[in-house]
């Protein structure tokens, strides 16, 4: 078997991986904020982390993953306070929300997905055994973890807390790392916010504590593999690491794996910038869900990746031209017999794409070789030198491909009438109607009214209404 290797954060190497317990791997995947829709970007970590999953199970482990819930964080308090609901009614329209996104994307269900607002009471346990070990202070109700008091704090986003003020304290869950501080565990409720009434007082749970208990609670005191995109390292999981080891005195987690940032015209894709699109955005404007999977899946996770329509299209092609071959290769009539160059080609073409995902998890490699044995497929059936028994060969490459990428089965129509999107398969897309709007100028230009109208008609019997301007220009807008 080939050795995997994967980045670790803590230590800054790739690394062998083993696992703690042989054959098993347990896995802790921080989760959403279910304050609204996840974006694309949110995604790209999903799809990472599904990535993670799927090739681990390839490789013949048994997977243990827990993915928590963050349902109860400032924002979510802020958000369910202004809408007039609760909490939970606020929270489960979007769990259900995301629940049915992932199910768009072929994400894997975790074996445990945890609600922050169900483990309260695991976090005030591990809240008290902090206490106990001296960690912990008050103040005004709330409980802060004392940094100084735990020295290896810093050690996997490397930050410097030496000659740092000690004492200073932060209240929000989410600051960066100029603003190291003893970060709070438990916060006393403010006039009118929900609080949960505890041993620990009234209050609810600060971010960081919800991670630590839940991953505790599933898999023990030790994990194998902790992961998120790398806006978590700092403080999210440097502040779980804290908790955890505080009170555990062992390691937390043995890996940390990171996925880089899904941007928009070079800026991290966030809520914040404004410069996001959810899934059902995307879908709702012909968008198909294989596209999205692909196109998060096919870099590399420890690479920027720079979203666009232009790369949207090329990963639609690249699922197009997969789903085409392998039409090709289950319908096609072939002489009998195998060729021994298809058979060992085909064989190589796993190998080659095994090694890339144990590199690492490098997908792109992965890809590669896949697209590979592809074109030699295809100019051997072109030269009818493929033969009936390479059939199996080579749709054996193909499953071990898609046990990864999942993008082969042809079921978007399927995937979005679930979602209750209207997404005409056989309407036009935006670049379509773009192109037709533009033919009907060019027709009105040389005064071809009927081509122009024609057009128009053809249009609007797609659901698509043009505005004409007074200074020529079209808009346009689907029904
Ligand atoms: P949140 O709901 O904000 O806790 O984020 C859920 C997950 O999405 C976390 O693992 C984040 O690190 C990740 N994430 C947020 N924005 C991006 C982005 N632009 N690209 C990749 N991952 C992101
Ligand atoms: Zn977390």
């Amino acid at each position: 078997m080939t050795e995997i290797q994967f980045h670790n954060t803590m230590t800054g190497l790739t690394e062998p991986f083993v696992p703690l317990v042989p054959g098993v791997v347990s896995c802790y995947t921080c989760g959403p904020t279910v304050y609204d829709f996840a974006h694309v970007g949110n995604f790209r970590t999903f799809v990472f982390q599904d990535v993670l999953r799927r090739y681990l199970k390839s490789q013949g482990f048994r997977i243990i993953q827990v993915m928590n819930l963050t349902d109860v964080d400032d924002r979510i308090i802020q958000k369910a306070a202004a809408a007039g609901v609760s909490i939970r009614e606020y929270t489960d329209k979007y769990i259900r929300a995301y629940l049915e996104d992932r199910r768009a994307l072929n994400l894997q269900l975790p074996e445990f997905v945890a609600r922050a607002t169900e483990h309260i009471d695991d976090m005030v346990k591990l809240i008290e055994r902090l206490t106990e070990k001296g960690f912990t202070y008050t103040s005004d109700g709330s409980t802060y973890f004392r940094i100084s008091k735990f020295p290896a704090y810093g050690k996997l986003s490397k930050i410097d807390v030496a000659g740092m003020q000690t004492g200073a304290r932060v209240d929000m869950d989410r600051y960066d790392k100029d603003n190291a501080r003893d970060f709070a565990l438990w916060k006393a409720p403010k006039p009118g916010e929900h609080f949960w009434e505890t041993r620990i007082g009234p209050g609810r749970p600060g971010w960081h504590i919800e991670c630590s208990a839940m991953a505790m609670k599933y898999l023990g005191d030790t994990l194998d593999i902790h992961s998120g995109g790398v806006d978590l390292v700092f403080p999210h999981h440097e502040n779980e690491i804290a908790e955890s080891e505080g009170a555990t005195g062992k390691q937390f987690a043995r890996y940390w794996l990171h996925a880089e940032h899904l941007l928009v015209d070079h800026e991290k894709m966030s809520k914040s910038v404004g410069n996001f699109a959810t899934l059902r955005e995307l879908f709702a404007h012909g968008t198909k869900p294989s596209s999205v999977r692909f196109l998060l899946a096919s870099v590399p996770y420890r690479r920027q990746l720079n979203f666009s329509p232009e790369g949207l299209q090329g990963a639609a092609s690249s699922v197009e031209r997969l789903r085409t071959f392998s039409a090709r290769v289950r319908s096609g009539k072939f002489p009998a017999g195998a060729s021994p160059e298809m058979e060992s080609r085909a064989a190589k073409a796993r190998e080659d794409f095994d090694n890339a995902l144990a590199d690492d998890l490098n997908t792109a490699q992965a890809l590669a070789a896949i697209f590979d044995l592809i074109r030699d497929a295809n100019i051997a059936m072109d030269r009818g030198e493929f033969r009936e028994a390479d059939v199996t060969q080579v749709l054996a490459a193909l499953e071990t491909f898609d046990a990864i990428f999942a993008v082969l089965h042809d079921d978007d129509a399927e995937k979005l009438r679930a979602l209750g999107i209207a997404q005409d398969s056989t309407g036009p897309s935006d670049a379509e109607i773009e192109a037709l709007v533009a033919e009907r100028q060019a027709a009105r230009k040389r005064r071809d009214f009927a081509a122009s109208d024609r057009i128009r008609d053809q249009l609007a019997q797609s659901g698509v209404i043009l505005e004409d301007s007074r200074d020529g220009d079209v808009r346009w807008k689907r029904k």
